[in-house]
């Protein structure tokens, strides 16, 4: 039978509601309106539909939009300057600083000047560590992301085997702490791994964030299996994940498509990021 697709989109476009269901709250009890500063750097068109499409979110939500627009000779102390003022900003309640930065700029540096409370794109050390510690703090968006479609499809994971292909700060370290915290046991794969095959093949629930297209084929899949696709491969036929959906489709239980997975998520959860910093922002 062929598996059930998870719904990307509807899921994205719940959360985004409660969002601004929360927003308004928020706003009637303190009067504060929670903002986001979005930081772009130079004019990459990439990076500028991105943060177009993130800014176009927040007014939705009834988020402030916050945007600053450095030039791409900017120097890293103008960049820090701005992220200090937004530190300090009590009009700010999140700052995204957008990557990639142009070169010469040290993303990791600049992006670890941001205060953790403010941090909604959840990628800083220091909010790294409250995730591995499992202290409260903001997490990555896309691996909340992932949880996030997991839990509205209530798949179990308490003692549930999950195995995650990719290691990467962004998506499959953060990914794999957080199916620790709700007690998953957590098999990381990467490009070293023997056998990708048969240890992907022990998932209950399997997450691919590698970036290779169509890597995990149907031989990767348990029967039932809940399959995650993180992969956006742009080819020439169009956007793909890291799962080759046909061949995966007949086997696994529960599957996410690309497009229209993981990808709506990440937004999502940069909005709710953002209202959890607001309320903590204003009820402090
Ligand atoms: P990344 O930094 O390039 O990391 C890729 C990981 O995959 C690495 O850990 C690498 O292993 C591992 N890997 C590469 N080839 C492999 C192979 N043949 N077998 C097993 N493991 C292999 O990528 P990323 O930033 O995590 O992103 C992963 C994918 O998710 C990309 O397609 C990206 O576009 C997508 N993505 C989507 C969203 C979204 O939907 N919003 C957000 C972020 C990323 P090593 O560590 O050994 O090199």
């Amino acid at each position: 039978m062929a598996a059930t697709l998870i719904d990307g989109r509807a899921i994205a476009q719940e959360v985004r509601a409660e969002v601004a269901r929360g927003v308004a709250a928020l706003t009637a009890e303190t009067g504060a309106v929670p903002g986001l500063a979005t930081v772009l750097v130079g004019d990459d068109p990439g990076s500028a539909v991105y943060v177009g499409m993130k800014r176009r979110a927040c007014a939705e939500a009834g988020i402030a939009d916050l945007h600053h627009h450095l030039p791409a000779d900017a120097a890293a102390e103008q960049v820090a300057e701005l992220l200090g003022a937004l530190n300090a900003d009590p009009a700010c309640s999140g700052i995204l600083l957008q990557r990639p930065l142009p070169d010469g700029l040290d993303d990791a540096a600049l992006s670890a000047l941001i205060e953790s409370d403010k941090d909604v794109d959840g990628l800083t050390p220091i909010s790294a560590g409250l995730l591995v510690q499992g202290t409260p703090g903001l997490r990555p968006c896309t691996p909340v992301g992932v949880l996030e479609l997991l839990d509205r499809h209530q798949v179990p994971l308490e003692g549930a085997a999950a195995v995650v292909v990719g290691r990467s700060d962004l998506v499959g370290k953060p990914v794999s702490h957080l199916l620790l915290h709700p007690n998953a046991t957590v098999t990381i794969c990467h490009s070293r791994t023997r056998d990708l095959p048969a240890v992907c093949a022990g998932a209950d629930v399997l997450i691919a964030a590698v970036g290779v297209p169509r890597l995990i084929g149907a031989e990767h899949v348990k029967p039932g299996a809940v399959v995650i696709d993180v992969g956006v491969n742009r080819l020439p036929e169009g956007l793909v994940g890291d799962v080759d959906f046909d061949a995966v489709r007949e086997v696994a239980g529960l599957l996410t498509p690309v497009p229209g997975g993981v990808g709506p998520m990440t937004i999502a959860m940069l909005l709710r990021n953002t209202l959890s910093a607001a309320r903590r922002q204003f009820s402090a």
